[in-house]
This record gives C-alpha cells, structure tokens and sequence, in this order.
C-alpha cells in the first residue's frame, strides 16, 4: 500500500484549509472503512488524508429544542445511532437501517458522514434520512450551505460537494406525532450483507384517521443514486391506509424503480422485492403510529 501523511485537524477551518493547502491528492477520512479498503486495494492513492475524527462538535446526535429537529452530526458513527434511545424510541426508521450496516467492528467506527459522501447505490445509512426529508449541512472554502439530502447525490460516487467542503450535519425537520417509519434492508444474509435492494418508508396520517397526509417512499440500489418513487407517494396521499392500498403503491413503486441485474441480483426480483416490502413497511409504519399515539 501507498505511503500517505495522516494530518489531524482540530477545527473545521483548519481541516479545510489544511485541503486548500494540498488540493493535489488529498482526502478527508472519518472512520476510514471505505477510504482504507479503497486504499489498499489501490482505487485510490492520496498522498494527504485529513482526518476529521477530532471536530469533536461534528459527533453529536441531539433534538434543537427551539425548532424540534433532529441533528445527526456527520461524525455520528452507526453504532452511536445504533444504541441512542433517542433514535430507537423517536425515529426508529434511522435504528432499522444502521443496525445492519456491517458488523459491530465496522459500526463502531464508520460514520453516518462517510456513508453518504461516499454515495454509493447501496448506502444503507441514506435512504432513511431522506424519507425524512433530512437536509444535508456543508461547510467548505466558501463558507456554509444546505441542500435536501435527496439532492445531494449526483450518480455513484458522486455528491453535491465541491472540492474541499466537509458535510457536517444532517437535520431532520420537526415530524409531526402521527408520523411513522420503517426500512427494511434486502439481502441474502443479515450481517455483513450490503443489500439488494433498501426500501424506506415514511408515512404521517391526519390526527385522529387513517388518511395519509404525507408519505416518503425512498430505495436504495433501486437506480444509480437513492430514488423515491413519487407516482407512488403520490398514490398514497389523501387515501385511507390499508394492506389493499398498500399493496397497490408497493406496485406502483416497483414500477417506478430503475433497478438492474448486477452479480448480487436480478432486476426481477429486487423489482418484486420493492413491491413485496414496500407493502411490509407500510403496514410497519402504521403499526409504530398506533403504538405512539
Ligand atoms: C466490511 C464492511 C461492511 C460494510 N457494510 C456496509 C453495510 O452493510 N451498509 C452500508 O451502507 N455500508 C457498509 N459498508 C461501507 C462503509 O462502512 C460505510 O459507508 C461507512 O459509513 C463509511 O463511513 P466512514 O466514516 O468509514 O467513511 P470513510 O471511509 O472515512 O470516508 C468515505 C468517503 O467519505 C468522505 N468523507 C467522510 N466523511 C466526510 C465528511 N464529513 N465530509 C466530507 N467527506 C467525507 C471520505 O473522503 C471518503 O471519500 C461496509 C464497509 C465494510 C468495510
């Protein structure tokens, strides 16, 4: 494996600075499990790696009282979100999905951060964060900026992010009480599996009725950067929820994915596999509404 120096940063200006002042072959890291794999199996060569694992204020997973959202800083490792009660009792979708990433070892240092930059079809951590319409915080050379996470990837490997700017945080707006989410990792084994396909769902019914007000649909592996599947959500907004309906818009969503036959899977089945697990975590987020309210 290639040589590299390891700088350590103790400030977000000092990171980005440290990037303008060796803008030739040069990355951040945070946990390193994509960037070390990479590195080592040659993909990618950098003579700098900016560490950012001491901007203590990006690792932080807490509720803004004034506003009521949530705040994932991008230094939140899977296992912090894993284990927070926050994140299991009030937005148990984001717990369905980081429980699975890889095994302890990789959750315990892979971040939230890294998993989204590294933008990869597959990125379990995403996909519920857009179904709840999080936003995606950037710092860089140029100062702060915000962008809906679903617009943050541009293709695989791929993101929004300019040369030198540093994620920092994911904000999850304020969700109203009858608000309810599941996703489901597709795959063949439960651990150290990335999935064949991921659905997301996010539903909010009006108070006191089974109308559906609002409803996220987003999959992962569905097409080169995480979908949500509008006709289908479209479908779903102002009925009355039920398995019937349910499985109608887990049809529809199917049809809405552009998902391929790659070596892990064939579109046939990841195309069933929305349709059967649209329907599943439909019927998961109606149950937690009940449970909550
Ligand atoms: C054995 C194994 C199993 C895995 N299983 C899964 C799985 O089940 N599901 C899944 O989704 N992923 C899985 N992964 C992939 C990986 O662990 C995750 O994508 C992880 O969250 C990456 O985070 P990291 O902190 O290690 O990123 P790093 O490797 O540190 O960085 C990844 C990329 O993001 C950039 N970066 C990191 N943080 C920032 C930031 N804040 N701002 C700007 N750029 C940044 C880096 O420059 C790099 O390009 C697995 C990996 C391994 C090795």
């Amino acid at each position: 494996m290639k040589t590299f120096s390891y700088l350590v940063p103790k400030t977000l200006d000092e990171a980005v600075s440290l990037f303008e002042s060796h803008s030739d072959r040069v990355m951040y890291v945070a946990g390193g499990t994509d960037v070390m794999v990479k590195t080592k199996q040659g993909k990618i060569a950098p003579d700098y790696l900016i560490s950012l694992k001491h901007l203590s204020d990006l690792d932080k997973v807490k509720m803004n009282p004034d506003t009521n959202e949530l705040i994932i800083g991008a230094l939140a490792t899977h296992r912090t979100l894993e284990t927070s009660t926050l994140i299991r009792r009030q937005f148990p979708i984001i717990h369905d999905a980081v429980q699975h990433i890889g095994s302890t070892q990789i959750r315990n240092v892979a971040t939230i951060g890294g998993n989204i930059v590294n933008a990869v079809p597959s990125a379990d951590g995403a996909i519920p964060l857009i179904a709840l319409d999080g936003v995606a915080k950037m710092y860089g050379p140029n100062g702060e900026r915000t962008v809906d996470l679903i617009h943050f990837f541009e293709g695989p490997g791929q993101t929004v992010l300019e040369a030198g700017e540093i994620l920092t945080e994911i904000i999850i707006p304020s969700q109203s009480s009858h608000t309810g989410g599941a996703y489901q990792k597709v795959g063949r084994r439960a651990a150290m599996e990335l999935p064949l396909i991921g659905v997301g769902i996010v539903l909010t019914l009006e108070p006191d009725s089974a109308v559906c007000q609002k409803a996220r649909i987003c999959l992962g592996v569905a097409a080169p950067t995480p979908l949500r599947t509008l006709s289908a959500e479209r479908f779903l907004t102002g009925k009355v929820l039920n398995e019937d309906i349910l499985i109608e818009a887990g049809n529809i969503a199917a049809e809405e994915s552009r998902v391929r036959d790659s070596i892990r899977g064939q579109a046939w089945y990841r195309r069933e596999m929305v349709s059967v697990f649209v329907r599943r975590m439909g019927l998961k987020c109606l149950k937690r509404i009940e449970e909550t309210n």
